[in-house]
């Protein structure tokens, strides 16, 4: 049985760089966010972290070779309907309370159980990390029985979120002039009440779920890992953080399918905390984030008044 850590938050909370630093463990292979897999790798060939486009990465092909006998055989269209048809946040109270899951469920389910069990397999990992984030896909692989799921909550402050929403991020990958999807400040502040919010009823499920706040992890990141692996059932030894330094992390190549630029860090990573919404998210709109979300924020123990800007 395949052990997955997923990691689930609204995007812009920082799971990709959490990832790239999961993904230097031993034992543990990081994926990428496997969501996109279908349509951007299979179908469009985008590159794969490691630089090379998706059908030429040696891994992703042993990958495919061995869940599915090629990717060829995989029929992007019914995992699309299926997408489509159960991975919605406006079905997650629905997945969460049945007593048994559709059948169209666990088909779906069933593609990324393949694609974890390769994955470990090829890599030799005693784990793999999916860093979709979507919380509706991580309620239904609650569903799967053929896997042993660890989810890894991460939260960062809504009106960090809020702010890198509005800002205009380039997809590399794609070669051309594609940029990522941008949200108003109101509109990400919704997003990020429901997405935690599905988490948090994922918990309530029985599923292990164990949550992190972003600017914990950055504060301490030696600390964090050391506690997620655990979590993670890869318990850590002597020298398995030593690419840590204390302002950066040193990477190695490595073979995310698809997600933030970032997947293509190869060497120093930065580890410092983004606070520039601090100074550039307007005041009314701070506002709003902070009422909108001011009792998940709470929750979480941020303070609502807002930070010093550094
Ligand atoms: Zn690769």
């Amino acid at each position: 049985m395949a052990r997955a850590l997923f990691l689930g938050g609204l995007g812009r909370s920082g799971t990709t760089l959490v990832e790239r630093l999961l993904g230097e463990l031993p034992g543990v292979c990081a994926l990428g966010e496997v969501v996109h897999l279908w349509q951007r790798d299979i179908r469009d060939d985008e590159r794969c972290g490691c630089g090379a486009r998706f059908s030429q990465c040696t891994f992703w092909r042993r990958v495919g070779a061995l869940a599915f006998g090629g990717w060829h055989n995989v029929d992007v269209d019914r995992v699309h309907y299926l997408q489509a048809a159960v991975e919605r946040t406006r079905h997650i109270p629905r997945l969460a309370t049945a007593v048994e899951a559709p059948e169209e469920v666990h088909e779906y389910a069933e593609y990324y159980t393949r694609v974890y069990a390769a994955a470990a397999e090829v890599s030799g990992a005693r784990l793999v990390v999916d860093s979709s984030k979507h919380s509706a896909l991580a309620h239904v692989l609650r569903w799967s029985s053929d896997l042993d799921l660890r989810v890894l909550h991460v939260v960062r402050d809504a009106r960090g979120v809020a702010y890198s929403w509005t800002k205009t991020v380039q997809r590399p990958e794609a070669d051309g002039s594609d940029e990522m999807t941008r949200y108003s400040p109101g509109r990400s502040a919704l997003l990020w009440n429901a997405h935690n919010a599905a988490f948090g009823l994922l918990a309530r499920r029985g599923v292990a779920v164990h949550r992190i706040r972003y600017e914990e992890f950055l504060a301490d990141p030696r600390a964090a890992l050391t506690t997620i692996a655990e979590f993670a059932g890869v318990p850590l030894g002597d020298g398995d953080l030593d690419f840590l330094q204390p302002d950066h992390a040193d990477l190695r190549i490595g073979h995310s399918a698809a997600g933030n630029p970032m997947r293509f860090t190869v060497g120093r990573l930065p580890l410092r905390r983004d606070d520039a919404w601090v100074r550039a998210l307007p005041s009314r709109q701070r506002r709003l984030v902070g009422t909108v979300c001011g009792p998940m924020l709470r929750a979480y123990g941020y303070p609502l008044s807002a930070p010093e800007a550094k």
